[in-house]
């Protein structure tokens, strides 16, 4: 039997379009639902195996990616956000009828991804996002009770599918954010 990952790429991967130009995010509240309009294609998607970022029900991995902060607005029900964890460093924006987060910002202006939000495209009909690039954080399912004994036949689906595993980002987002870190302590000429 083949290991879930995540309802979107259980199926194989599907590429997205390179003239693709945003679309509508939309909660899973029946009535009422919270829209959030994105104007930008997104960048970095990727699946995260973390235990903040919002999975869909029965998600071993939540699918996540990144677009400017200035192409985000919510366009429908903002009153129904409430940010989950105010202490954490993205600001998750999650609906309080159905729990799906619709957003994440960083408000920190010296973190490296400070400018970007995060975003869940499964939450939008419009075909076209950008696909998955890479699998993050693959290690973490365990705390939130993946069996340590699957994380083999979990690794090999991944790779399966086309996506590299990688325990924390990827080397190119480990890179970029060592390289602000740098710059920031003069370890590096800015
Ligand atoms: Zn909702
Ligand atoms: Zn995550």
């Amino acid at each position: 039997m083949a290991v879930s990952i995540h309802p979107s790429v259980d199926g194989g991967i599907k590429k997205g379009s390179s003239s693709f130009t945003g679309g509508t995010l939309t909660c899973k509240c029946a009535s009422d639902p919270v829209e959030v309009t994105v104007k930008s294609q997104s960048a970095h998607n990727h699946i995260c195996g973390c235990t903040k970022c919002w999975k869909p029900s029965g998600a071993l991995f939540s699918m996540v990616a990144v677009v400017p902060k200035d192409s985000v607005s919510v366009t429908k029900n903002a009153q129904k956000l409430k940010v989950v964890d105010p202490s954490a460093t993205i600001q998750r924006h999650a609906c309080t009828g159905c729990g799906v987060h619709m957003y994440g910002r960083i408000e920190n202006t010296k973190h490296p991804f400070y400018g970007l939000d995060f975003i869940h495209t499964e939450l939008s009909k419009q075909d076209g996002w950008q696909e998955p690039q890479f699998a993050a954080f693959v290690s973490s399912i365990i705390e939130s009770g993946a069996k340590p004994d699957n994380m083999g036949a979990v690794r090999a689906r991944i790779k399966e599918l086309g996506l590299e595993p990688y325990d924390c980002l990827s080397p190119a987002l480990m890179d970029a954010i060592a390289t602000h870190i740098a710059k920031a302590s003069g370890a590096l000429a800015a």
